[in-house]
């Protein structure tokens, strides 16, 4: 059965920098909190507000660290005080990421990345199934075949992610889909119907 992996880069909507709209965003998932993993964004010009935001809402979804502009002992210091928690999966800011942090996340015990996109490595593919890299797994994003496949920001990418979908259906392999936090305010309605279209869809197994 194809299993189909979302990763969601938690963030601050891009003008204006509110977070406040994350109480709400939640709640949008709380039926399907298992077939997505929330990346929360720490360094930049937010810190660990987003932690702070989240940590005490009673809501069980996997969660993985997003270092933007931070030095990422740092950014996993900041992440397991503010939830009491060491996250076992990461994906870096602007899928940007060397085989050293590889190295610095498996030392942390960090078990997966889910950075490896083609445009950033010089590859090129659609879908690319997980490997090892530098001590840890590598779950790499579904691609254009070069740009990662966000199906909220794009009519296209949606197109594309329903045929990998049916290519795939009946195989044993992983998609990882990708998308943005402030995508569910910046894109509309639509935006939010493609998403429950991908969550809601028949012999898929989602999550890890
Ligand atoms: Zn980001």
């Amino acid at each position: 059965m194809l299993s189909i992996i979302f990763s969601c880069h938690v963030e601050p909507q891009r003008k204006s920098r509110d977070i406040l709209y994350l109480k709400t965003f939640f709640l949008l998932f709380k039926k399907h909190a298992k077939k997505i993993i929330f990346f929360l964004m720490v360094g930049d010009d937010i810190k660990n507000e987003i932690l702070d935001l989240i940590k005490d809402r009673k809501f069980d979804f996997s969660f993985g660290l997003h270092p933007h502009k931070v030095e990422l002992n740092k950014a996993i210091a900041i992440c397991t005080k503010s939830l009491g928690l060491k996250p076992k999966f990461i994906s870096f800011g602007h899928w940007d990421y060397t085989d050293e942090m590889l190295s610095i996340c498996a030392k942390n015990d960090i078990e997966i990345d889910f950075s490896y996109s083609a445009y950033k490595k010089n590859d090129t593919y659609f879908f690319k199934q997980p490997f090892d890299a530098a001590g840890i797994k590598e779950y790499p994003v579904a691609c254009d075949p070069r740009i990662p496949i966000n199906p909220l920001t794009s009519y296209y990418h949606f197109f594309l992610a329903m045929v990998l979908i049916t290519l795939l259906s009946f195989s044993n392999k992983m998609l990882h889909l990708t998308f943005h936090s402030y995508d569910l305010i910046e894109q509309g309605i639509t935006a939010k119907v493609r998403l429950f279209i991908l969550l809601n869809l028949p012999f898929i197994k989602y999550g890890l």
